[in-house]
């Protein structure tokens, strides 16, 4: 049986032509970039131009770019070294209740030690108010923190505005941007952004690197004590293979953003309407058009996620849910609560995110299988039997 993967939000595939530009620095290109003879200048020439192309897509500076290990450590570094940099003037930070853990659980972090955090609620499509922004700061605030696009439900936030509102009360702007860079254009200079954050393996790179802009000025603390790597900043040998990765493949995604955006929007919303169309008492998470590309995002009431995933992993489909049972969690996705939906609603989310190896075959076949799995799992559901659509069983 041929698997189609439909989970491009938790991570991708690597590209043949990234994999390509990787392969000789796990051979004949092994010299340290910090070394001066041939063997280190060539290594170092190609950090260089790997910077390069990630300040490119973006619309950075090359010096403005450090590498990291991930996403996470993006997220972390940002936050913590913003927060310490700045504790002198203030220890408040502004950020949104449906972040990524890689930013709350390091904000729940500095509330250990001494800052103090609001987490912004967002409204039913899981927008950020610029308005509640506003009026959480104060002449303590230091830094906000707000994602460019949520990576469960895909709705993009309206980041240039809360950056504008930051700077006006003289506050710092850093956004999480791992599910947007390569989905969407973004330009750090014109849109306003001090720190932005991105990661290789959710787009086409292999996992385990990724990149931190700080723009020229801004004072953020030294990430890892070491060697003069990423300008002092972050010590240790560079990852080179993982950082070549990363250059070749946003390179590859930013070549034409938009047009790219365009495929994967038809994509996405045959599979929304025709899910919407097949399945009863399915609500779209999110807002229907200010959303990511290639996200889809449903509620599929009576059903239990988790088994909807296990039926579809049978049907050789990879996908994704906000239900965390088997994850030694009972609580849903805290995404799907703060958007308003009840407990045993987000329980039967369904996410399904595709990517650029996805074809509308693809999108077919999971609106074929997907309606069957969803009237069997709610023919044995206690809860749909109860409701007006259910058929009681004797
Ligand atoms: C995946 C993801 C991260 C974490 O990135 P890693 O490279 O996996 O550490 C952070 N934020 C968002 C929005 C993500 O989707």
């Amino acid at each position: 049986m041929e698997r189609i993967y439909m989970d491009n939000a938790a991570t991708t595939r690597v590209k043949p032509e990234v994999l390509e530009a990787m392969l000789p620095f796990y051979g004949d290109v092994y010299g340290n970039p910090s070394t001066i003879y041939s063997f280190g200048r060539e290594a170092k020439a190609a950090l260089e131009r790997a910077r390069q192309q990630v300040a490119t897509a973006i619309g950075a500076d090359k010096d403005e770019i450090y590498f990291t290990s991930c996403g996470t450590e993006s997220d972390n570094w940002a936050i913590k070294g913003t927060a310490f940099a700045h504790a002198a003037k203030g220890n408040h930070i502004i950020t949104s209740a449906i972040e990524h853990h890689a930013v709350l659980h390091t904000c729940q972090w500095l509330e250990k030690h001494g800052f103090t955090v609001t987490y912004l609620p967002v409204d039913e499509f899981g927008f950020v108010r610029p308005q509640d922004v506003e009026a959480a700061m104060t002449d303590k605030t230091i830094l906000v923190t707000v994602m460019f696009a949520n990576n469960e439900i895909g709705t993009i936030e309206p980041v240039e505005e809360i950056a504008r509102i930051a700077h006006a009360h003289g506050a710092l702007f850093h956004t999480d941007a791992v599910q947007a860079v390569g989905a969407v254009p973004i330009d750090v200079h014109k849109m306003g952004f001090d720190m932005l954050s991105l990661s290789g393996h959710k787009l086409y790179a292999p996992k385990g690197v990724g990149a931190l802009y700080i723009k020229k000025g801004v004072r953020v603390d030294i990430n890892q004590q070491g060697g003069a790597q990423e300008r002092g900043k972050r010590g240790g040998t560079e990852n080179m293979a993982q950082i070549v990765g990363l250059g070749k493949a946003i390179a590859m995604a930013t070549e034409d953003v938009e047009g790219h955006a365009k495929k994967l929007a038809k994509l996405r919303d045959r599979l929304i309407d025709g899910i919407l169309a097949t399945i009863p008492d399915v609500k779209l998470n999110g807002h229907r058009t200010q959303r990511l590309p290639n996200n889809v995002n449903v509620s599929i009431r009576y059903i239990e996620g988790e088994a909807m995933l296990l039926r579809l992993d049978l049907a050789g489909i990879a996908a994704s849910s906000g239900s965390a049972c088997t994850s030694g969690s009972l609580d849903p996705s805290h995404v799907l609560l703060a958007i308003g939906l009840p407990h045993e609603v987000a329980h039967g989310s369904l996410r399904l995110t595709l990517g650029d190896f996805n074809t509308e075959q693809d999108v077919d076949t999971v609106l074929e299988k997907l309606p069957g799995i969803v009237e069997k799992l709610r023919a044995m559901s206690p809860l749909f039997n109860q409701s007006e659509g259910g058929v009681t069983l004797v």
